[in-house]
């Protein structure tokens, strides 16, 4: 038997951060969806297709491999045997990935694969579309949401460890552009499931929302 935990909210909203951490504490394995949707970028990117091009993007998902590795306690991500863990979080794929990701044959390929990897696992699967149409069944379900300035905050201070030269204003643009994106698409778009508990991580820490989130697995699976 499976448990499962979906987690879905917008971009920056702590998701990644959150889900490691309680999967390292219950020993659960995780999924980063995104990473799925990010790996189509790249890979479309590198063909120079277009959102536009149905025949090519069909062709490319036909034949697309993804798949993820726990290495040394780290998840890496291989696309076509190629390891692009750090390629898939460059700002270019931010930008275009919310446009590969609303395309239904590309979500028609990827969404079957989710479903088969969160099979006979404890998992937990983060994305935007979990709760509702990935896992509608998942044990439990936890909408994680902050505002637009506290995500856009977090993302500027972890693209400048990271190295990266960008400034605040750009970071709140994207962010605000890429989860308008995803919450108005017509496939699939972030949104809250009916029986997802809604927590609001902008005045909460890391390890305030880890606690909460626990809590409430704890008291689903008793
Ligand atoms: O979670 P992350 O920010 O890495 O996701 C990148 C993009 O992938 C999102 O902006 C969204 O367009 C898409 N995505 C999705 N469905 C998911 C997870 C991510 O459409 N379940």
């Amino acid at each position: 038997m499976s448990f499962i935990v979906a987690i879905d909210g917008p971009a920056g909203s702590g998701k990644g951060t959150v889900t490691k951490l309680v999967a390292e504490k219950l020993g659960f394995i995780t999924i980063d969806t995104g990473a799925m949707y990010r790996c189509v970028t790249v890979e479309a990117l590198n063909k120079n297709i277009k959102p536009t091009e149905d025949e090519k993007i069909e062709e490319m998902m036909n034949k697309i491999s993804i798949e993820m590795k726990n290495q040394d306690g780290n998840q890496k991500v291989f696309l076509n045997g190629k390891d692009v863990t750090k390629e898939i979080r460059t700002s270019n794929i931010d930008k275009n990935v919310s446009a590969f990701s609303a395309l239904p044959i590309v979500r028609n390929k990827i969404t079957p694969m989710q479903r088969e990897m969160g099979q006979n696992e404890n998992v937990i699967m983060e994305g935007r579309d979990i709760g509702t149409v990935v896992f509608p069944n998942a044990n439990v379900k936890i909408y994680l949401d902050a505002s637009d300035e506290e995500i856009a905050k977090r993302r500027y201070k972890q693209n400048i460890e990271r190295g990266m030269k960008v400034t605040y204003k750009q970071v709140l643009e994207d962010i605000k552009r890429r989860n308008e994106y995803d919450l108005h698409r017509e496939i699939a778009p972030l949104k809250q499931a009916e029986d997802a508990i809604y927590i609001d991580s902008t005045n909460l820490t890391i390890d305030e929302v880890v606690e909460k989130i626990i809590g409430i697995i704890k008291e689903k699976a008793n």
